[in-house]
Order: structure tokens, then C-alpha cells, then sequence
């Protein structure tokens, strides 16, 4: 029998490690239950943390803790996947193809920024969104420093002010600074359509992001999206134009492609919808999990988010409810009650809001120490020691703050 979980982010991590964990706590060997995990590189891309300086840092490697629990790693990219004759085909970097069958199928192929068909933004728009986008980002905040000083320049245009644009602009005055000198003057402007910054944060945070902004000396425009851009200067759909040679876009994300190979229904982010167990209903031996899947997480009618505090815990869920169904064990149902948010606020410090009402928990220097817990140690892999690995990823334990 055969698991197949494709994609090395959090959820196909966890998904990784909790069927190993499962088939360990059966006395099942990995003759009898293969486990094998796909993707491009055998690499966990810290993607929460992008927006940082020296992105080509933020990956954490795989491949020893994937041995120590005899999970078997394939290189690749699922190219195509037929549900009906349950294989799937990995294309190699080498161009090569290999063909897998599975009995269960895992869906771990996470999410990617949409970029929508606005001149001059796949040409000179950036983003943090994946680890190449980054470093193509920090490499140009670097050639800057090459070109004459000008007012566009040393700006910079984050279109979208949710998490990500929050994150990356906050940060940003302070990485210029460290490339352009001390004494340069950077600025750094979010263009948010909706009528207020962080939208989806609701009222309680707001003010506090709003401070903190101002602290960073981040200015905002709000009720105007960027219609165009070029090398020098973008242009706002209220018909303001600013100079600015570095644009970061950081609105809207989708779920990758691979799941539109899946013949089941999705919703407006391309998430497939699942059951309880995370079974894409529709589908026999299909499981979805994080950015890539839609899921209850409670019966108050919440929805698990595209984060990486879902995507972990749904990895684990996703990953033993595959291998208890081969093994022939009851499934657990995914549920996550407690929902928190950590957002890095830049040399102004961070905010930390509890529950889905987001009530303002910790904020400032307190609240920065807790974001670098997260980003530095909380979303890292657990140990490559077998015991550790397979102990980490116990469902019910996982990411329950
Ligand atoms: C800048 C930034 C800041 C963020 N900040 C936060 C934060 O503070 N808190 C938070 O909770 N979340 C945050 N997020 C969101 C978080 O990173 C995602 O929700 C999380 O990474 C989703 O995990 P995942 O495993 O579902 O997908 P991903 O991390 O996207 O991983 C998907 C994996 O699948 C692989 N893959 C895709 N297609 C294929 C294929 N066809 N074949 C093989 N492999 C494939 C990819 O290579 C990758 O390894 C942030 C995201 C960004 C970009």
C-alpha cells in the first residue's frame, strides 16, 4: 500500500510525518505501507518569512528527517494526476518522468500569489510570495544602490495592505536603509483598494497598525488599486502617479494548480472542499490539506485560512487520516479552535490578537518577541531523531495555541 502527499510545505510536512507517526503506532512497516513525498526540493521554504532581508536563509532542510521516519522522497513536480487509475506522474528537474500509483493521495501543494493582467506587472512587479520572487526582490533592492538617487529610487509601492503587504512594507524603510545608508530617505507606500488598511484585521487592530505605520513612516493610500506600472513610476486607479522603481505585490493568492486536476469542487481560491477528515468527498482516496483545501475548523462556521498555523495542523490531520484509513483504524475529525495572529509591525514591533473576533492580545516589543519565537523556531521541522519526529506531529497536539 501506498501514500502519495504531494508538496514540502508546512501541511505536506505534517502529512508526512503524522502517517509515519500512525504506522509506527500500528506496528505497520514501510514495506507495508509506503510512504512517499513529492516535490521539487527536499526543502521547507519558510514562506512567513519572505519579507525578510536575506531570503536565500529562510529554507530548512528535509531530507534527514523524512529518512529517520522512512518516508521516501521523490524529486519532482506532479505533473498530472488521474484519480481514476490513482497514478500521477513527477516530472524531474533532468526532464525526465516518473510514474507512481497511490491508494491514498495527500494534496500539500499549497498556494501562489495571483498576479491579474495589469500592464507592466509581469515585467516589473515583485513579491515575496515564493522563495525565487524574494530573492529576485532583495537582488534589486541591492542593484539600487548601483543607480543614481532619485525620488523613485528609494520608493517603493506595496500594492495590497493585508498580512503579507503589512509585513513586507513595514520592514522595508529598515532594509533600505541597510542598502541605500543611514542617511537615506526611503519611502515606502501601501495602495490598498478597500477603503481601509488590513481589511481582513477588522476595527480592534486597525488603530494599532495604523500607529505603528505612521511610526515607520509607511504611508498609505486606501480606495485605489494600481492600473499600471513601469521600471520608473506606477499609476493609481485614482490617477495619481508616483515614482517609484520597485513595485511588491502582495495582493490576492490562489491554490497552486495541481488541484484543478482534481475533479471535485473548489471555491473562489481555487480550494478544494473536504470533509471533516479532509477527504475530498467526491473523489475516492483523495485527501486535500492546507493552502490547498477548504475546511471546517469548528461548528461556528469558521473556515481554516490560508496560513501557516492551519496548514501545519491540516497537514498532520490529512496525513494520519490517509494512513488510518489503509491501516484500517478510525480517522480523526480536523478541528482547530484556537486561532491567533502575529504580525510583524517592522522597527515599530509587532501585534498579536487572539480568537476570530481578533481581540488585541500583546503588541510592541513583547509582542515582536513572541513573532520571532514563530518565525525562528515554532514553524522550523522538529529534530531529524526519529523518536522526536514521529512525537511532534500527534493531530490533536499540533499547532493548538
Ligand atoms: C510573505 C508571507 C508571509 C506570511 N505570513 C504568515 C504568517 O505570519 N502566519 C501564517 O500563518 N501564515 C503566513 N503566511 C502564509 C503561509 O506561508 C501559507 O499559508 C503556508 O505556507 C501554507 O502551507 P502549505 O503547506 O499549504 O503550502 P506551501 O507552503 O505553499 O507549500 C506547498 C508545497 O507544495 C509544493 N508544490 C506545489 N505544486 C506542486 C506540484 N505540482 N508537485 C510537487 N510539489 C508541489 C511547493 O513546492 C511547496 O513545497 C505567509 C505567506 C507569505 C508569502
Amino acid at each position: 500500500m501506498r501514500i502519495v502527499i504531494i508538496g514540502a510545505g508546512f501541511a505536506g510536512m505534517y502529512a508526512a510525518l503524522s502517517a509515519a507517526r500512525l504506522r509506527d503506532i500500528q506496528g505497520a512497516s514501510p514495506e507495508e505501507l509506503e510512504i512517499a513525498l513529492v516535490a521539487p526540493e527536499p526543502t521547507l521554504v519558510i514562506r512567513p518569512r519572505l519579507y525578510e532581508a536575506k531570503p536565500e536563509t529562510l529554507t530548512a532542510p528535509l531530507l534527514d528527517v523524512l529518512k529517520s521516519i522512512d518516508v521516501v522522497y521523490v524529486q519532482g513536480s506532479a505533473e498530472t494526476v488521474d484519480t481514476k487509475s490513482r497514478m500521477l506522474q513527477v516530472a524531474t528537474a533532468k526532464g525526465t518522468r516518473k510514474t507512481l500509483s497511490y491508494d491514498r493521495l495527500v494534496v500539500a501543494t499549497g498556494s501562489r500569489l495571483f498576479r491579474p493582467n495589469i500592464p507592466g506587472l509581469a515585467e516589473h512587479g515583485f513579491s515575496v510570495d515564493s522563495l525565487d520572487d524574494a530573492v529576485a526582490l532583495d537582488r534589486h533592492l541591492h542593484s539600487l544602490a548601483d543607480r543614481p538617487a532619485r525620488n523613485g529610487r528609494d520608493t517603493v509601492v506595496v500594492a495590497g495592505g493585508g498580512f503579507t503587504g503589512i509585513e513586507a512594507a513595514t520592514e522595508m524603510p529598515a532594509r533600505l536603509r541597510a542598502i541605500l545608508g543611514k542617511d537615506a530617505k526611503p519611502r515606502v507606500i501601501i495602495v490598498e483598494r478597500n477603503g481601509a488598511i488590513a481589511p481582513d484585521m477588522g476595527a480592534g487592530p486597525r488603530p494599532i497598525i495604523e500607529d505603528a505605520l505612521r511610526k515607520v513612516g509607511v504611508e498609505t493610500r486606501v480606495g485605489a488599486g494600481v492600473t499600471s506600472l513601469d521600471e520608473t513610476a506606477v499609476t493609481l486607479s485614482n490617477g495619481e502617479r508616483i515614482e517609484a522603481e520597485t513595485v511588491v505585490w502582495a495582493a490576492g493568492i490562489r491554490a497552486a494548480p495541481l488541484t484543478q486536476q482534481i475533479p471535485a469542487e473548489r471555491d473562489n481560491f481555487g480550494r478544494l472542499l473536504v470533509d471533516q477528515d479532509l477527504r475530498v468527498t467526491s473523489v475516492p482516496g483523495v485527501f486535500a490539506t492546507g493552502d490547498a483545501a477548504k475546511a471546517a475548523c469548528d461548528d461556528a462556521g469558521n473556515f481554516a485560512l490560508m496560513s501557516c498555523q492551519h496548514a501545519t495542523r491540516m497537514g498532520a490531520f490529512a496525513g494520519n487520516n490517509a494512513a488510518a484509513e489503509l491501516l484500517g483504524v478510525p480517522t480523526k475529525p480536523y478541528h482547530q479552535k484556537a486561532y491567533v495572529t502575529c504580525l510583524d509591525l517592522g522597527e515599530a514591533g509587532a501585534l498579536f490578537t487572539r480568537g476570530w473576533e481578533r481581540k488585541v492580545e500583546i503588541v510592541g516589543e513583547v509582542a515582536k518577541k513572541t513573532k520571532h519565537e514563530i518565525n525562528t523556531v515554532w514553524i522550523y521541522p522538529p529534530r531529524a531523531e526519529r523518536a522526536a519526529a514521529l512525537a511532534s506531529a500527534d493531530p490533536d497536539h499540533v499547532t493548538e495555541v
